[in-house]
């Protein structure tokens, strides 16, 4: 029987609306909770923002963000994710993926507080890396990652010890993604496993292996919460797709009969990103009939069938170093999110770019931090109050560095 996280005691949309004490990783995150056995509510965090931000223009925001900023000076770093809408991207000092973004503000210590434009796990692994007088905080509590969210802590917990019960668990090696909560990468750290990026999973895969191939007949890896990227990162390392099976945390022993578990190289965790998975082979088939010359370039969130089938395949960084490289006239088709094409488009008039899906696809979470939710934080900020403040706890956040060291440890 699977423990649940009870949600009776909390007022959605309130400040009391925190998850019970005793949730490692940051009690101000979005927690999906089962309502009926039709479905999951997510619990909302984030109040209803003031008349005086709901009324303002753009422009007006603008201005009031432009002035707090002039205040505040170098005592705040203002951090853009990649797939963050322009009329925020235009105030970030440094924009990249989760990771690089951390890193950037831990080299930034005199910045007392990390203003993070991004999703929730993204504001804990910088709380995760920064300095103890460093503030994090997320605009939009409302900002989660669907794809994180897939992957409890109680069930990943669940997972592993009907594993143990089944497979001698020396054998097996947890990775998580780094699109995960603090809570997870902390569970990894404390069993042996690590961390990784898009751009480094195949050296993380292949650290795991190494490290267990003496130990077991049939060494493994457990990887969540994105059953794509682990699947398109085994086949690149040579493993059958027909030995990495699904874990489904709804059902006992994840789905999975005992053999599939014993024999299984790579036991994938059922969690897929929301944006990425909208991607399609019938959509690169299109894009070829019309395009023959051009080439697809595509995340590895995307499904194997839709890899197999794209020119190019790889992190956001890699996309737009790809896209960097390309000689003018050259025509592309990209699977990744909705602001990050658009701004490749417009940033590079001498290519031709396309999103892969001719239907918009943002990430409807990042989207939630806006100007109106940024210019909040830095006019609070201004009177000496901080509003959503990350905090990891110190049990989670040292375990959690131990992953990350691993994964620095493995593919640096
Ligand atoms: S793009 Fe996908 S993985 Fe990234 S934050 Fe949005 S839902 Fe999560």
């Amino acid at each position: 029987m699977k423990p649940s996280w009870n949600a009776a005691s909390r007022k959605i949309g309130s400040v009391t609306d925190n998850p019970e004490e005793g949730r490692p990783g940051c009690p101000l995150r979005s927690k999906a909770v089962p309502l009926s056995p039709r479905g999951f509510e997510l619990i909302r965090l984030q109040r209803p923002l003031d008349e005086s931000y709901q009324s303002a223009d753009q422009q007006q925001l603008a201005t009031r963000i432009g002035n707090s900023l002039e205040v505040l000076g170098s005592s705040v770093v203002i951090l853009g994710h990649h797939y963050q809408r322009d009329e925020v991207i235009r105030w970030a000092h440094a924009t990249g993926d989760s990771f690089g973004l951390s890193r950037f503000a831990a080299e930034n210590s005199l910045a007392r507080f990390v203003v993070f434009c991004g999703v929730h796990f993204m504001a804990e692994s910088a709380d995760i890396l920064t300095g103890d007088d460093q503030k994090v905080i997320l605009p939009d509590l409302n900002a989660g990652c669907s794809m994180a969210d897939m992957a409890d802590l109680q069930d990943v917990q669940a997972c592993w010890e009907d594993l143990d019960q089944i497979t001698d668990i020396r054998g097996v090696i947890p990775i998580t993604y780094m699109n995960s909560s603090a809570a997870l990468k902390a569970f990894v750290g404390r069993n042996g496993g690590l961390v990784c990026t898009s751009s480094n999973a195949r050296a993380a895969l292949s650290w795991a292996f190494g490290q267990v191939k003496t130990i077991s007949e049939r060494p493994k890896v457990l990887f969540f919460p994105d059953q794509h990227l682990g699947r398109n990162t085994g086949v690149q390392l040579g493993y059958n797709p027909k030995d990495m099976h699904v874990w489904d945390p709804k059902l006992d022993t994840g789905g999975l009969e005992e053999r599939q578990i014993k024999d299984a190289s790579i036991l994938l965790w059922k969690g897929h990103c929301s944006v990425h998975q909208r991607f399609s082979v019938p959509q690169i088939q299109d894009y070829r009939s019309r395009h023959p010359e051009g080439k697809v370039v595509v995340h590895p969130e995307c499904s194997l069938e839709v890899v197999e089938h794209a020119d190019e395949v790889g992190s956001t960084d890699f996309i737009i170093r790809y896209v960097a490289s390309q000689p003018a006239g050259t025509k592309l088709a990209i699977g990744t999110e909705i602001h990050l094409v658009n701004r490749l488009a417009n940033n590079n008039p001498h290519l031709t770019i396309e999103s892969l899906d001719p239907l918009v696809c943002p990430c409807s979470t990042m989207f939630r931090i806006d100007p109106m939710h940024l210019c909040w934080v830095l006019e609070n900020l201004q009177q000496e109050r901080v509003v959503n403040q990350i905090t990891v706890d110190p049990e989670t956040k040292q375990w959690a560095r131990v992953a990350l060291e691993r994964m620095l440890a493995t593919t640096n």
